[in-house]
């Protein structure tokens, strides 16, 4: 039997019922920018994240940027990003006209190396005014560290929590980690819309003004632009099934570690790979689960023959794209070498045993034929 990657039919086949009757409800008011649907969902989603403000937008990307905006970064800055990353954390950088300083990465975590971070601040001659630590695969940064460089230096601390709804540092979740925070509810996210959606969180009641009135043409009032803004809202329809799917995060989130926990048993000890490691005072939401092989490529070739879905989150580090070579100043080894060894191995909530299983026997068989070993 094949193993998809993601599979979100059986979870939305549970929610059609919910689904439809909150589409009814948004229809019969014709009221699909704004309304009591996106402001019932940022309620409920800063509630979640234990904060004070959450604003709905348009995606992730466009949380970033602006982020970026309402903290006054622009033309002439620089913002520190780790390397190895989804390429929207440097884009939206881009899209206010500051630049992007490339960061290595821990090589256990995959996060930004808070080390890195301060020898870039002491010898980059930047004018970097921010940090945008990514919390990747649904694990945390160490924002313990960050902050402290951020304070000695003055920066701005934007999370970029796209994979990481619902993970906690320290007891606190992600969004509340930094000055503001930013999500996106692309669908195969750990909290998905049924299309595009995003949303920011933040403590500070003035930076929650800023930014609502940044998403939606910078208008105070009814066609009184006090600055010059952008288009990007949340949809109403969008709000209305995050609203059914925000109830369920936790559960899936708890099944997202649950499916963590089998195949760390059935991966245990196993000769050429490594394990995720959740290091400490992180809740891992497992946004992916993410192995390590020096002989990645070969594995990968193994689980496509046995129709076992795999994917490289991601291949090359920013710092190597062409997008932002104009940006790059040397090697950042230990992103280039999680370039070459990363996978990750089928992860959803409602992911079968028997399935999880399967990849570990196919893994294993994988190491018994390259290693000879125990497997
Ligand atoms: C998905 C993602 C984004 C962008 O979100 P969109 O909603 O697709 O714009 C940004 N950063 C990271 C790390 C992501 O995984």
């Amino acid at each position: 039997m094949a193993v998809p990657l993601i599979d979100l039919s059986e979870q939305h086949a549970a929610l059609r019922g919910e689904f439809q009757a909150a589409f009814k409800r948004v229809l019969a008011t014709s009221g699909f920018i704004g309304g009591p649907e996106v402001e019932g969902f940022e309620r409920e989603f800063a509630t979640y994240c234990e904060v004070e403000h959450a604003i709905g937008v348009a995606n992730g990307t466009d949380a970033l940027a602006l982020a970026l905006r309402a903290l006054g970064i622009g033309a002439g800055d620089a913002v520190a990003v780790p390397t190895f990353t989804f390429a929207a954390t440097a884009e939206a950088v881009c899209h206010v006209g500051a630049r992007p300083c490339f960061v290595d990465i821990d090589p256990v975590t995959f996060t930004i190396d808070p080390t890195a971070l301060r020898r870039v601040m002491a010898a980059s001659g930047l004018p970097v005014k921010a940090v945008i630590p990514v919390h990747l695969y649904g694990q945390c940064a160490d924002m313990d560290a960050i902050d402290a460089v951020a304070a000695e230096n003055g920066l701005a601390v934007i999370e970029d929590a796209a994979q990481a709804h619902g993970a906690r540092h320290r007891g606190r979740r992600a969004g509340g980690l930094g000055h503001a925070a930013c999500f996106s509810f692309y669908p195969t996210k750990n909290l998905g819309a049924l299309g595009d959606g995003g949303a920011l969180t933040c403590r500070d009641a003035a930076l929650a003004a800023r930014l609502r009135e940044l998403r939606d043409h910078g208008q105070r009032e009814k066609y009184l632009h006090a600055s010059v803004g952008f288009n990007s809202r949340l949809d109403a329809l969008q709000a209305a099934a995050l609203r059914i799917k925000l109830r369920h995060l936790d559960d899936g989130n708890q099944r997202r570690r649950a499916v963590a926990r089998r195949y760390g048993e059935g991966l245990a000890g196993v000769p050429g790979i490594t394990l995720p490691v959740t290091a400490a005072a992180r809740e891992h939401v497992y946004h992916l689960y993410v192995i390590r092989s020096d002989a990645r490529d070969d594995l990968r070739r193994h689980l496509q023959r046995q129709g076992i879905g795999n994917a490289i989150h991601y291949p090359v580090a920013l710092h190597q794209q062409e997008a932002f070579r104009f940006a790059a100043d040397g090697r950042l080894p230990v992103a280039e070498q999680a370039a070459r060894e990363v996978l990750a191995l089928p992860m959803y909530p409602e992911i079968s045993h028997s399935a999880v299983d399967q990849v570990c026997e196919a893994v294993r068989a994988w190491a018994r034929a390259a290693h000879g070993g125990q497997g």
